[in-house]
């Protein structure tokens, strides 16, 4: 099996645009309101930009007004990982995904209430969106 979570670095550099390998695997943000799917709302799924996983579904995603892709839920149980960011003098929750441990945003509870309040605020550059 391609085991995707004991890529090289030179591994990455190679198959991801430096932006992308500075966000996926440095954990970089990309600046708010730039990225190319913040104001996507078309029907279709979003895929891992590192493997090809699809993670995000057009049903769950929601503007936010904060700048990036927002969801209210992952595609399916087990896809992302989520752990704790104690980076720039603050608690965040790190979401990665879950087959290349790609970094793909973080997760926020400042989510839509009727949908259970939670926020995946991904970058773009984390995604590949597949229209349906
Ligand atoms: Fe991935």
């Amino acid at each position: 099996m391609d085991d995707m979570q004991n890529k090289s670095e030179e591994y990455w550099k190679e198959k991801l645009t430096p932006k992308q390998y500075k966000v996926m695997r440095l954990s970089a943000t990309e600046p708010p309101f730039t990225g190319e799917y913040y104001a996507t709302f078309d029907n279709g799924v979003y895929k891992c930009a590192g493997c090809g996983e699809t993670l995000f579904s057009s049903d769950t995603k929601y503007d936010a007004g904060c700048g990036w892709p927002s969801f209210w839920n992952a595609i399916g149980d087990g896809k992302l990982e989520l752990k704790d960011d104690n980076s720039f003098g603050m608690h965040r929750i790190e979401v990665l995904c879950s087959k290349c441990g790609g970094h793909l945003g973080h997760l926020f509870d400042d989510g839509p209430g009727d949908k259970g309040g939670k926020r995946y605020c991904i970058n773009s550059t984390s995604l590949n969106f597949e229209k349906k």
